[in-house]
């Protein structure tokens, strides 16, 4: 196939910056459409720093259809990468309809946008949430999908979507059938070792990892470390943490895949993009003071609403079909993580 033109949508966020840097470094085209609801244009400007490439950018929402159909027109688009949405479990909670409306209703907009344009490859953000409480902590991609929150249904409801229209094609053995891969996301942590794109939280973070990150710089007082008394090793939660390179990496990974022999009927296909490996949120503070030399404050707090003691990946069938998987370790998800902090205490700002 020659050079391919891949639409990202989110492409500004957290995720979405990492794989546009590495989709131009890999020598793909780059489309991003992306409303900024939650990221500022400078990612992408640091990430065309980085590449020395240009990509070109669509300020739209994926709720606007006119302006999805404009950018099919425009662009000779191969493959979709679908990042856009909302993603905070605890404001999808006190939201619902606004979760359901962005996620749900977005993904039909850019669904429907992509069948008129005949563009049928996508490569879309799912999560772990989908699983719900399953009976094993290593979650296996034939495991029933019960998402516990409005966020992870959202999820879980999109690749219902995606399923369906794909199994619709084979159904009518259509001549361009849908090829879809679900990418199930574990706990995606750390930057670009650049140390110049990274996560960017809007205001007080919810996540472990840029939090701790924000006390170790002063930011922040004192982490909670949310319940001790968890049937794990140490009593706190364990969670797969994923260097973000590596995510973005299992994309392209896709994106190859849906070329080959296993789409070629036309396929919707789930993979957990996890290291099969989970880290205590104990292991997580001292493998930071040891790889950054500063001291983490934190004190035990009570359990969080919600929150599981422990669950991790299978990443099998992703090595095996996508020939992808992780490569970096905790140390390194530290360091670059670090690296971005205190480049830019500030974010993008
Ligand atoms: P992010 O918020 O940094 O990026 C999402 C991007 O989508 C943002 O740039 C936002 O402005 C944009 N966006 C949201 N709604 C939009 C809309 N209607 N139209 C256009 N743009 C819109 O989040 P992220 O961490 O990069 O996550 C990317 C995807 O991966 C999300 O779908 C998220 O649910 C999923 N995911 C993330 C994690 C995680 O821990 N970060 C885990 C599992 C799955
Ligand atoms: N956690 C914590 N303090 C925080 C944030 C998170 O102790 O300030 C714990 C949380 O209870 C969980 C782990 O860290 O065990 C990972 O939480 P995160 O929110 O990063 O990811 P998720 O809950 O989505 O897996």
């Amino acid at each position: 196939m020659n050079k391919q033109t891949i639409l990202v949508t989110g492409g500004a966020g957290y995720i979405g910056s990492h794989a546009c840097l590495e989709l131009l470094q890999a020598g793909f085209d780059v489309v991003v459409v992306d409303n900024l609801c939650n990221s500022k244009y400078e990612s992408l400007a640091r990430v065309q720093q980085i590449t020395g490439k240009t990509l070109k950018f669509y300020p739209a929402d994926i709720r606007d259809k006119a302006a999805l159909t404009v950018i099919f027109q425009e662009q000779a688009i191969d493959t979709v990468i679908h990042f856009a949405g909302l993603k905070a479990v605890g404001e999808s909670c006190q939201q619902p309809l606004r979760y359901f409306e962005n996620n749900v209703y977005g993904s039909i907009v850019l669904i429907e946008a992509m069948q008129q344009a005949n563009v049928k490859q996508m490569v879309f953000s799912s999560s772990a949430t989908v699983y719900g409480e399953p009976p094993s902590t290593q979650y296996v991609e034939h495991f029933p999908m019960a998402a516990v929150n409005p966020y992870g249904r959202t999820k879980a409801m999109v690749e219902d979507i995606l399923r369906d229209v794909s199994t619709a094609d084979q159904l009518a053995q259509a001549e361009n059938p849908w090829k879809i891969a679900l990418l199930r996301y574990f706990n995606p942590i750390g930057a670009h070792d650049s140390g110049l794109i990274g996560e960017d939280p809007n205001g007080i973070p919810n996540n472990l990892m840029p939090y701790v990150s924000q006390v170790a710089i002063g930011k922040l007082a004192q982490l909670s470390v949310f319940g001790d008394d968890y049937p794990t090793p140490d009593g706190t939660g364990i969670r797969d943490y994923i260097h973000v390179v590596d995510l973005v990496k299992g994309h392209i990974k896709a994106i190859t895949a849906l070329q080959g022999d296993l789409f070629s009927g036309g396929a919707c296909k789930a993979y957990n993009l996890g290291a099969g490996k989970g880290y205590s949120v104990l292991e997580i503070v001292s493998a930071f003071e040891r790889v950054t030399g500063q001291t983490i404050n934190y004190k035990i707090a009570p359990r969080r609403a919600g929150d599981l003691a422990e669950f991790f990946a299978d990443p099998a069938l992703a090595l095996k079909e996508l020939g992808w998987q992780v490569e970096k370790s905790l140390d390194d998800m530290v360091a670059d993580t670090w690296a971005w902090q205190t480049k830019n205490p500030q974010g993008y700002n």
